[in-house]
């Protein structure tokens, strides 16, 4: 059941956007699997990550990325801000289309900067405007799509919700029309470029970034020291890496019940993404000032 190259389409579809307006949520949606983590504190996402959506007639290669962000915010002027940013950038090359997406109501001078450059650079750019379940007043959609479509060629514009997943059938053909002819490169079972043992580490840090109050997740990194399979089951080991020993009894918590919850909810996401039984086991460890350590980021993953 070979799709027609002459019908199918495959491209990559760079995801842009300011953080915390729904880019990572949109990415799973179209994949139908949580390959991207979210949360409610920006700067969730650390890493370029490709979620592969095949859907009828093509094959949509979206790569997620940290929203560009200054480099005086939460991770000041660190080498892990750095590399997000770079992230950021390095996502532009390549692509076929962007999406750009902002949140219902809400445009402001960045995302008029993020469409110049996008359109200098010759991408066609579809404007996904997010988050239209959480409109009030709903007669304010369209003065704010035609506000901000006033003088700006983008390529569609798609009001939709990606909690709610309402609108991608026709975001979905409008990416497609933006995609050029070809095979899908990707067998149509994967969704994403990045490994289980990747993703396994993402799921835990989505719980710290749920879990711990204000600063500290922005303190944390995760390591999987152990992966293997063993008949059906997935034994997993994470590290938690710290920056002071302090923050230690934090993530760990009264008689150790942080961190369970943050194992329970982890390992739960691990099996629904796996579809198998997995046995994590998670520790928290101190390495002072790893998120200015290019040494620590690199063994972190963060490239
Ligand atoms: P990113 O930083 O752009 O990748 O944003 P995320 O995908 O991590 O989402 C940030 C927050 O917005 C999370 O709390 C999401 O649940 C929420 N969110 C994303 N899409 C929608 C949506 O369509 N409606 C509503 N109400 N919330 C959304
Ligand atoms: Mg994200």
């Amino acid at each position: 059941n070979t799709p027609n190259p002459e019908s199918h389409r495959c491209g990559q579809v760079a995801v842009i956007g300011r953080p915390n307006v729904g880019k990572s949520t949109l990415v799973n949606a179209l994949v139908g699997a949580k390959v991207s983590i979210v949360s409610n504190r920006p700067q969730t996402t650390r890493h370029r990550l490709l979620g592969i959506a095949t859907v009828e007639g093509g094959q949509i290669l979206l790569v997620d990325t940290p929203g560009l962000h200054r480099e005086h915010g939460r991770y000041k002027a660190s080498a892990m801000s750095r590399v997000m940013n770079r992230a950021a950038r390095g996502a532009l090359e390549g692509v076929d289309a962007a999406l750009m997406v902002v949140e219902a109501g809400r445009w402001v001078d960045e995302d008029g900067l993020a469409f110049d450059v996008l359109r200098q650079a010759g991408i066609p750019v579809i404007l996904v405007v997010n988050k239209v379940d959480r409109l009030k007043d709903k007669s304010a959609l369209l003065p704010f799509l035609a506000e901000v479509a006033r003088d700006r060629d983008f390529a569609a514009v798609h009001p939709i919700s990606a909690l709610k997943r309402k609108g991608l059938e026709a975001l979905v053909r409008d990416i497609l029309a933006q995609l050029p002819e070809g095979p899908p490169v990707y067998d149509e079972d994967e969704i994403t470029d990045r490994s289980q043992r990747f993703l396994a580490g993402e799921l835990v840090r989505e719980q710290l970034m749920r879990q711990l109050g204000d600063e500290l997740p922005y303190a944390t990194a995760v390591e999987i020291e152990r992966f293997v399979e063993d008949g059906g089951l997935l034994r997993i080991g994470a590290v938690i890496w710290v920056e002071r020993e302090g923050q230690k009894p934090i993530v760990i918590g009264k008689g150790g019940a942080r961190l369970r919850e943050i194992g329970r909810k982890a390992r739960h996401q691990m099996e629904r993404l796996f579809g198998r039984k997995v046995f994590l086991e998670a520790w928290v460890r101190v390495r002072e000032g790893w998120s200015d350590d290019e040494a620590a980021l690199k063994s972190f993953g963060y490239e």
